[in-house]
């Protein structure tokens, strides 16, 4: 494991969950339990989604009250930008400041259901350049404590850019306007990864990019997730899962541990886990890495 100049500690290296709002109240209860367990294991942030046109903003609103209120961690809340007015993302960024939640995730929105990438209704604020400006200003007339904005990054290409350079340019537009560090779309491939860092870094992209990575536990959530990533799902990973009749989470945390590892040798600033609102598998894989120390469920965990 990697050490530090100063005495050979192990390096901390920084982590960080997404969750997403529960559908229904018992997945309520559940996400509760599993927002307790991830908070104990000291994350830097615990980010919630946000569904595109505000079909989640009470939703998402409450769970990161309850991230605020209920655990020590620093909540983090996305927010989409297509089907919502300047006047309506003022308010909604205010609200969410006056619930004591300052770092914000922000993005375009996937398409609604049925809606093509190349149909959607991009609204007042087209792009997510002009987003991040939007929220740095609203954010700088706020007191009390300091925001940040951070920003989706794609190892394998945004589904609408052409090339990856698009998505470079766009990163450092995005950097320009003030974004604080970037979370990249889930991916399967160490090498995607830092080949998009080593590209992003030459066109002069200073910003953190946080790897975003997700221990999957059915060869179905594989193919789904991957074909979402716009990459191929490994094949060693997937051969295992069918191997194990399609479910088989300690595969998902075992090549997580792999990818992690790798990344954070090659210099990979943190790791971002993708939760599906479970904590086993994530905290599987900090465990691995030597990352989950006195964490107070240690025992039931194992
Ligand atoms: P943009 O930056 O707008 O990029 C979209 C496309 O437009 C890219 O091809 C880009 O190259 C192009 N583009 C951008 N700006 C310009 C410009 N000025 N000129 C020309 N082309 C431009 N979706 C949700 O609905 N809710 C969530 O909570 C959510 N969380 C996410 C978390 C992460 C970490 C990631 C990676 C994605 C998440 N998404 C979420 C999905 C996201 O909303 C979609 O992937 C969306 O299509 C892209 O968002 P963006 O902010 O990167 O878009």
């Amino acid at each position: 494991s990697a050490a530090t100049a100063t005495g050979g500690q192990p390096q901390r290296v920084p982590f960080s969950y997404e969750v997403f709002p529960a559908r229904s109240s018992a997945a309520a209860l559940a996400l509760g339990h599993t927002v307790q367990h991830l908070a104990a294991s000291g994350p830097e942030f615990i980010s919630v989604t946000y569904g595109a046109n505000g079909s989640s903003r009470d939703a998402s609103l409450d769970l990161l009250k309850y991230i605020k209120q209920h655990t020590e961690a620093r909540p983090l809340a996305h927010l989409t930008s297509i089907g919502s007015s300047k006047a309506e993302i003022e308010q909604l960024v205010a609200d969410f400041w006056q619930a004591g939640v300052y770092d914000f995730l922000a993005l375009r929105g996937d398409p609604p259901r049925g809606v093509s990438e190349a149909d959607v209704e991009l609204g007042e604020v087209p792009n997510t350049v002009e987003f991040v400006d939007l929220i740095q200003s609203i954010l700088k007339r706020q007191s009390g404590a300091t925001g940040r904005v951070c920003i989706a990054a794609f190892p394998n290409k945004h589904p609408r850019s052409e090339t990856i350079n698009d998505d470079i340019n766009v990163l450092l537009a995005k950097q320009d306007a003030g974004a604080a560090f970037a979370i990249t779309q889930l991916f399967f491939h160490a090498d995607d990864y830092l080949r998009f860092v080593d590209a992003a870094s030459r066109a002069g992209v200073r910003i953190p990019i946080l790897p975003g990575l997700m221990p999957v536990s059915t060869s179905a959530q594989l193919l789904k997730v991957a074909e979402l990533a716009g990459e191929q799902a490994p094949d060693d990973l997937l051969a295992r899962l069918e191997a194990a009749g399609g479910y088989g989470p300690e595969c998902g945390v075992e090549h997580t541990v792999g990818l992690a590892s790798r990344l954070v040798s090659e210099g990979a600033p943190g790791i971002h886990l993708y939760t599906f609102n479970r904590h086993q598998s994530v905290l599987a894989v900090l465990r691995e890495l030597g990352l989950l120390t006195n964490h107070p469920f240690e025992k039931e965990l194992a």
